[in-house]
């Protein structure tokens, strides 16, 4: 370590579904010096449809900007020590804005929206024997309404300013991250359009064996590829922010978030997995150099590729709509709880479901099922069930769902998983740890440095060339701190909850027949 490497920072701009937070790292340590935070409204105007306002999210990443850094001064650190920035993002969430006013031409079309299940029908219908899996041996991923290429379809389709930018050459495609880049970069006064592998392998119009845009994808979905934003490595330096406080420094990390958060667990070794509660709930599995498809229904995706010159690494995917959501759910919907973190301590005052099951399919179902059509469901009701067994039965499905993930993962890679390290907004919950502990049958590891997304999209940034705040060698990294919750009750137990789950799942997919 040299003097100035001890004393370098890295800043990280972390854009969820919920929130945007910036925050800076201490390259030593890894320790968060100064963060801020600011919630993201969602907007629901129909029903299925999800938005956000891009100009809300860029307002957003500007003031944790600015706030993060006057908290540094306040501090009396030195800004000039913060030598990159990261930016990680919610994934697939679709813009289109105009590159010569700077204006998006309609709101963010967020990742869990079902607007697009009609479009979908339509192109698995078009698809060589109505296969959904049609084009997974170029994407990893089947159709559905929750990657960018559909719901860029139906901007394309439905919005005139969309069309009509399209046709004199001003509209611009970007998920989040590139959004935020161009902005950032210095947006209609010579932005850059740019986008990582990790991100771009979320279209569905990106080829993660060529890591190239592929023209018979875009084809297929009927999208100009002149509107595609170029694809860049995650760690490269892309361009500089224009202006704020922190004018100057290279903006040379990129990852979509659930690629941030394997990076920021630092599972860089084959075989390596971690699971994020936030919003949804996302389990990875590094499975080195090569794509491995799954049988199992997961996606395969394209993990990092950190440097110009360096690998991609792959990861297998199970992708869970609803987790975080359905405390969310309980709390604006029915008004259980006043804030996400009341559910543990209702939930803890009883400490079983009471054989009661809620499958919380809102958006359908993610992996390993894939069913548009599934919907919400709770049963096992009877007239001793209480608000507390509800509130348990929650948390207990976002585990039983991250038990399908996860039996699914051991069934594709063969090797079963020891460990499973965690991180993401609902694990503060420690009854949530150790019920998934429970119901996995394995040890969960939590890091006591919650933020590993951010940590993720700062270390690409940091370990950039020319940059060089860190290397990605082993040994070189900071070492994070954790805590491990053990199973503590018998698999037997365990199994028997997890098979009246499955029963539920059944009820859920085909309640209407
Ligand atoms: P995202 O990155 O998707 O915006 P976060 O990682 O910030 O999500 O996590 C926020 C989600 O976690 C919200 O859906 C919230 O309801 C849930 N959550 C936060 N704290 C708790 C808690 N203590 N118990 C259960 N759920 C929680």
């Amino acid at each position: 370590w040299t003097e100035e490497r001890m004393e370098a920072l890295v800043a990280a701009v972390d854009q969820g579904t919920s929130s945007t937070r910036v925050l800076v790292f201490n390259a030593k340590t890894a320790e968060v010096i100064s963060q801020h935070q600011v919630e993201i409204k969602q907007s629901f105007p129909k029903e299925g449809w999800v938005e956000e306002d891009p100009e809300e999210i860029m307002e957003s990443v500007r003031e944790c900007i600015e706030k993060t850094c006057e908290k540094l001064s306040q501090l009396k650190v030195d800004i000039s020590r913060v030598k990159a920035v990261g930016v990680t993002n919610q994934r697939e969430t679709t813009l289109v804005w105009d590159k010569e006013t700077g204006e998006p031409l309609y709101n963010a079309i967020v990742w869990l929206d079902l607007r697009t299940q009609s479009t979908v029908e339509r192109l698995i219908q078009k698809a060589p024997g109505q296969n959904k899996n049609h084009f997974k041996h170029l994407t990893g991923l089947p159709i559905s309404t929750y990657f960018s290429a559909v719901k860029l379809r139906w901007l394309l389709d439905n919005v005139d300013d969309v069309r009509e930018a399209v046709r004199s050459g001003r509209a611009m495609f970007g998920t989040v991250d590139s959004w935020i880049i161009w902005n950032l970069t210095g947006g209609r006064s010579g932005g850059v359009h740019a986008t990582d592998v990790s991100n771009a392998s979320r279209t569905m119009l990106f080829n993660i064996h060529s890591m190239e845009w592929d023209p018979e994808l875009c084809r297929y979905f009927d999208i100009p590829m002149e509107i595609l934003p170029e694809v860049r490595s995650s760690s490269e330096v892309y361009g500089w922010m224009k202006s704020g406080m922190l004018a100057g420094v290279p903006i040379s990390g990129c990852l979509g978030d659930q690629s941030a958060a394997l990076v920021g667990q630092m599972c860089f070794e084959e075989g390596q997995a971690k699971n994020t509660y936030g919003t949804g709930c996302f389990l990875l599995r590094n499975t080195g150099y090569k794509p491995v498809m799954s049988d199992h229904g997961l996606l395969t995706t394209v993990a990092y590729k950190l440097g110009r010159h360096t690998p991609c690494c792959y990861a297998l995917e199970g992708s869970v709509a609803i987790a975080g959501a359905v405390v969310q759910w309980l709390k604006n919907n029915m008004g259980m709880v006043q804030t996400s973190s009341e559910i543990e301590k209702l939930a803890a005052e009883v400490g079983t479901s009471h054989g009661c099951y809620f499958v919380p399919a809102f958006s359908g179902l993610y992996a390993p099922y894939w069913e548009p059509s599934a919907r919400g469901i709770i049963c096992g009701l009877t007239q001793f069930t209480n608000k507390n067994h509800l509130a348990f039965a929650a948390l207990e499905a976002v585990c039983f769902q991250t038990r399908e993930i996860l039996d699914a993962m051991n069934q594709d890679s063969g090797v079963p998983l020891t460990q499973l390290r965690v991180d993401g907004g609902m694990t503060t919950n420690r009854l949530l740890m150790q019920l998934q502990a429970d119901i996995l049958c394995i040890p969960v590891v939590r890091p006591t440095m919650s933020e590993t997304t951010a940590l993720g999209a700062a270390v690409a940034a940091g370990a950039a060339e020319g940059v060089d705040v860190w290397s990605l060698g082993p040994g070189h990294l900071p070492q994070l701190k954790s805590e491990t919750f053990q199973p503590q009750i018998n698999p037997e137990e365990s199994e028997f909850r997890f098979s009246r789950w499955k029963k539920a799942v059944q009820k859920a997919m085909n309640w209407e027949t």
